[in-house]
């Protein structure tokens, strides 16, 4: 005997109201979802409509079936730039499983440069060291006079670098002043073998290969607030002294564009959002996800279950 097919479930990845939707043979049939929703596929016989009902709140109804809505995308964005898109970004449902209340490997702060992802990184560290690592970069620069190895860098020779980037061992690297920099592989590994959460910042290009099992990551997105707040921060942080780096007008307005150009790109990895309008709400807000990881179930791509 055959077993019964798995039970799909899928996050959605776009807002649905069927009372605007012109295609669906009957407006009061549809289900409205949000973003983020948790679905349950009943049925997928019609290539166009499936029949789904809501994880919570257990409301039901038909919902255009993923063909359908990425035939749908396909034709709003047929005349945008895409270069920046992958397949990736057309997506529209992804199926997930729900899985007991676990520790992530990783906590992924992603943001613009500027937006405070060190701070918060170097906090959540301090408040909770046995909960959270992170990992040192390694460089191919020579070590400055009060740097010691494995510190803030681990040194390594130029040529030892290339090899281990051909060999796939970086999880990123990047070329600065002539020197190489990076972050391996192995080093997430052996934060999270120390039973810790690794926090990494690192740009969002990072996130196709970071969102699988090997590094189970929650994607955090550190939003840049409006300028004129983000202008205010910035002289508060001037005024107490904590900083002898200026900014400048032009400084502050890239990090605003930049940030919305992350959210355009990338916003399909983000399971949570965090505008950062406030160091230590930001913050707050930060804890508290995290560690509602370690109480609650959640819904996970279902790569990382089976
Ligand atoms: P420095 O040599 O002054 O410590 O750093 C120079 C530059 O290297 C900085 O702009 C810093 O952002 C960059 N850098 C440091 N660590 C890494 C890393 O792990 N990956 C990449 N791509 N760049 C890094």
């Amino acid at each position: 005997d055959t077993p019964p097919p798995p039970q799909v479930y899928v996050k959605s990845h776009f807002n649905y109201n069927p009372a605007t939707d012109n295609l669906i043979p009957c407006k009061e049939a549809g289900l409205a979802f949000s973003r983020g929703d948790v679905l349950h596929v009943v049925n997928k016989e019609d290539p166009n409509w499936w029949q789904a009902r809501k994880v919570v709140g257990g409301a039901t109804g038909l919902i255009p079936s993923q063909v359908l809505e990425e035939k749908r995308k396909a034709f709003v964005r047929r005349d945008w730039d895409t270069s920046e898109f992958d397949r990736y970004e057309l997506q529209t449902y992804e199926e997930v499983a729900r899985m007991p209340p676990f520790q992530r490997k990783t906590l992924v702060l992603i943001g613009a440069q500027g937006v405070g992802r060190r701070s918060l990184k170097n906090r959540l560290i301090v408040v909770n060291p046995l909960r959270y690592g992170t990992t040192v970069p390694f460089t191919s620069r020579r070590p400055r006079e009060e740097e010691k190895d494995g510190q803030n860098y681990c040194f390594v020779t130029r040529e030892e670098m290339e090899k281990d980037i051909k060999g796939s061992r970086y999880l990123e690297h990047g070329e600065y002043d002539g020197n190489l920099y990076g972050t391996k592989i192995d080093s997430i590994h052996e934060v999270v073998a120390a039973g810790r959460t690794c926090i990494l910042d690192v740009n969002p290009q990072a996130l196709k290969v970071l969102k699988t099992a090997e590094f189970m990551p929650f994607v955090v997105f550190i939003a840049a607030p409006e300028l004129d707040t983000l202008r205010a921060m910035h002289k508060a942080v001037v005024d107490a002294g904590l900083t002898t780096k200026l900014l400048t007008e032009n400084d502050l307005k890239k990090t605003v564009d930049e940030s919305a150009r992350i959210r355009r790109a990338y916003s399909h990895y983000f399971d949570l959002t965090i505008v950062n309008d406030n160091l230590d709400k930001a913050f707050d807000k930060l804890q508290e996800a995290v560690e509602q990881l370690i109480i609650e179930p959640q819904w996970v791509p279902v790569s990382w279950v089976y």
